[in-house]
């Protein structure tokens, strides 16, 4: 995996403001914040894309994002929050380390903007979507 930002904050040669870490896992407020307490979760093991990441650093990332989301919003008074985690140039990543963002929504105008335009899923589409993930599953 190609040297990133992330790497250098992992590292300590990039300075941040760190708010938890364990054996795998680390967090850190965003330099660009959507609202205030947006807050950064990664893996120490360096990933690209979620896809890539092991289970076991996947588990770790899992087993503490929801105390992490407790504590933005507890330091916030914030209730509503985004968790966003993108994958891909064209998905809006712009720092190829895996991360979660812990995103507060306190007001409309603050936090994540989401554009969601539905499309249908006609039953025969479903099925044969259905039938290619449980093979990919195998
Ligand atoms: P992405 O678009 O890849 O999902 O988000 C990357 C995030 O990393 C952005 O929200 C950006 O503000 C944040 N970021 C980029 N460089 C730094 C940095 O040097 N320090 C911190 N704390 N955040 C960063």
């Amino acid at each position: 995996m190609a040297e990133t930002i992330f790497s250098k904050i992992l590292r300590g040669e990039v300075p941040c403001h760190e708010v938890y870490q364990d054996e795998h896992v680390f967090a850190f407020l965003d330099i660009g914040p959507l609202a205030p307490g947006h807050t950064l979760v990664i893996p120490k093991e360096p990933a690209e894309t979620l896809d890539q990441l092991s289970d076991e650093a996947a588990a770790a990332i899992g087993r503490v994002l929801p105390r992490l989301c407790r504590a933005v919003m507890k330091a916030t008074g914030c209730e509503q929050y985004n968790i966003l985690q993108n994958n891909g140039t064209r998905a809006h990543q712009a720092v190829m380390h895996v991360h979660f963002h812990i995103i507060p929504k306190p007001t409309p105008e603050q936090g994540l903007g989401i554009r969601w335009h539905p499309g249908k899923l006609p039953d025969e589409e479903g099925q044969a979507m259905r039938q290619k993930i449980l093979a990919a599953l195998e």
